[in-house]
């Protein structure tokens, strides 16, 4: 099982590791400036966490989303160029009154 098989996986993994850092981070600052934070400081940190929570969501989405995209394009590939090496007409070497 390869789930990093492309450069577009790779840049997404590496985009969802990011944004699930810069989470992490944003929620260790929330926390721990808890107990002399002011009110308005505390809802612009907790907003930051929310933005970072919801990006790194949607990234870990988008990066199942094309890990998902390769295991059913797999399928495809598999079927897809069989259809195309039968190019002649049918039945063309079969005929009986050529030559
Ligand atoms: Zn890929």
């Amino acid at each position: 099982m390869h789930a990093i098989c492309c450069e577009t996986g790779r840049k997404l993994g590496e985009q969802f590791a990011e944004a699930a850092r810069l989470y992490a981070e944003a929620v260790v600052v929330l926390t721990s400036h808890h107990a002399n934070v002011s009110c308005d400081k505390y809802i612009q940190l907790r907003a930051a966490v929310e933005e970072a929570r919801k990006r790194s969501e949607s990234l870990g989405i988008a990066y199942e989303e094309h890990v998902e995209s390769h295991r059913r394009g797999g399928e495809t590939f598999r079927t897809g160029p069989a259809k195309a090496t039968h190019k002649g007409p049918p039945g063309s070497d079969n005929d009986p009154h050529v030559n």
